[in-house]
């Protein structure tokens, strides 16, 4: 049986070209380039909460540092190198190998050293901590949104949540439809260079972890703001949009989360700007309503209508736990997937 040091060298041990000193002793040593501010998070991921315990390791690599990078998306600060804390059941080593290959494929794509980190025995739990520069001042604050703004959707928003909600048998998908909505759910793509080109542009972003109501909902108590949406405007994907006549399809639109999409707000002066790196980038941006003083977040349907979501968003801690517990499919007896940060 491999020690925790074979382990952490075999799996965890890489050149960290980006750092002084990696992984190997008691603290990495990092050094800042001058007027940048160091931008720190860190997310955690326990097996049987945020996914399924028998989820794909590599799948799980990936997705980990994934949500991890999407934060520093929402803050426009650019990777650069992240921690990785494993409690592992057991020191299962193909399971190892694979998670360490989702884990560094992402990692290499958006120049991320691994540089340090814990191994423990324990229940399955992954606690990656990320860390990255940002020009000083220049970070995309949940408070700066100013009434007036217009608030914008990157990509499409529910389909992660409508594919765990085809998981959890509580909406039936087509097999293609299934295949377009999974990678949402189980690889997302952190919006990075669109965080990074937002600075100096958007007044406020937040990744949407939880939902629109809820991620949106923040930046709005943080703003002291409210806000008007509407409905028809939300960037649901084809698949979302067939679905939409049922109610748990709406809910993955306005608080299903998962999707790690951006939500920001701008002046409308800025909408030409923003359309530009939409088109640099290559991916869809959408203005959906308006921030404003008070009242609260409301969507309105085209009759201007209140839209109702059953769900407000996902609150480990809150007196509702809105959506069902997740349910594993046929396999896994405690199963649940439901990685939010
Ligand atoms: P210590 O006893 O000082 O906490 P450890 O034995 O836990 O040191 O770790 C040895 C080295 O390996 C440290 O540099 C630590 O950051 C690194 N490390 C441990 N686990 C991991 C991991 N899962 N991924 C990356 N680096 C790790
Ligand atoms: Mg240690």
């Amino acid at each position: 049986m491999a020690s925790e040091f074979d382990l952490i060298r075999r799996f965890f041990t890489r050149p960290a070209p980006g750092a002084v000193l990696g992984v190997g002793d008691d603290a990495a040593l990092i050094q800042v380039a001058p007027g940048m501010e160091l931008a720190v998070s860190t997310d955690m991921l326990l097996a049987g909460h945020h996914f399924f315990p028998d989820a794909d390791p590599f799948q799980l690599g990936y997705k980990a540092l994934a949500v991890n990078l999407s934060d520093l998306a929402a803050m426009g600060a650019s990777p650069r190198w992240a921690t990785l804390s494993l409690a592992l059941p057991e020191a299962d080593e193909a399971w190892l190998a694979a998670f360490a290959e989702g884990f560094f494929g992402i990692a290499r794509e958006y120049g991320v050293d691994l540089v340090g980190g814990d191994t423990t025995r324990g229940p399955l739990v992954i606690c990656v901590q990320i860390m990255g520069e940002v020009p000083a001042g220049q970070a995309l604050r949940r408070s700066g949104a100013r009434a007036g703004d217009e608030v914008w959707l990157s990509g499409h928003i529910g389909d992660a949540a409508l594919a765990l909600a085809h998981l959890q048998h509580r909406v039936t998908l087509q097999p293609h439809e299934v295949a377009a909505c999974l990678p949402a759910l189980h690889t997302p793509t952190p919006r990075v260079e669109l965080g990074e080109r937002l600075r100096g542009l958007a007044t406020s972003a937040i990744d949407i972890s939880d939902g629109l109501l809820a991620d949106l909902g923040h930046i709005l108590e943080c703003s002291g703001l409210g806000a008007e949406l509407a409905f028809a405007k939300l960037p649901a994907s084809p698949v979302l949009r067939a679905h939409l006549h049922q109610p748990v399809a709406r809910d993955c639109l306005l608080a299903g989360g998962d999707d790690y999409e951006l939500c920001f707000t701008a002046p409308p002066a800025r909408r030409a700007e923003i359309e530009t790196i939409g088109r640099a980038t290559g991916l869809p941006l959408t203005a959906v309503g308006r921030t404003g003083q008070g009242g609260g977040l409301r969507v309105l349907d085209e009759n201007g209508r209140l839209v109702e979501s059953q769900t407000k968003g996902f609150d480990h801690f809150g007196p509702d736990l809105s959506r069902p517990r997740p349910v594993s499919p046929p396999g896994p007896p405690d199963g649940g997937e439901d990685a939010r940060d």
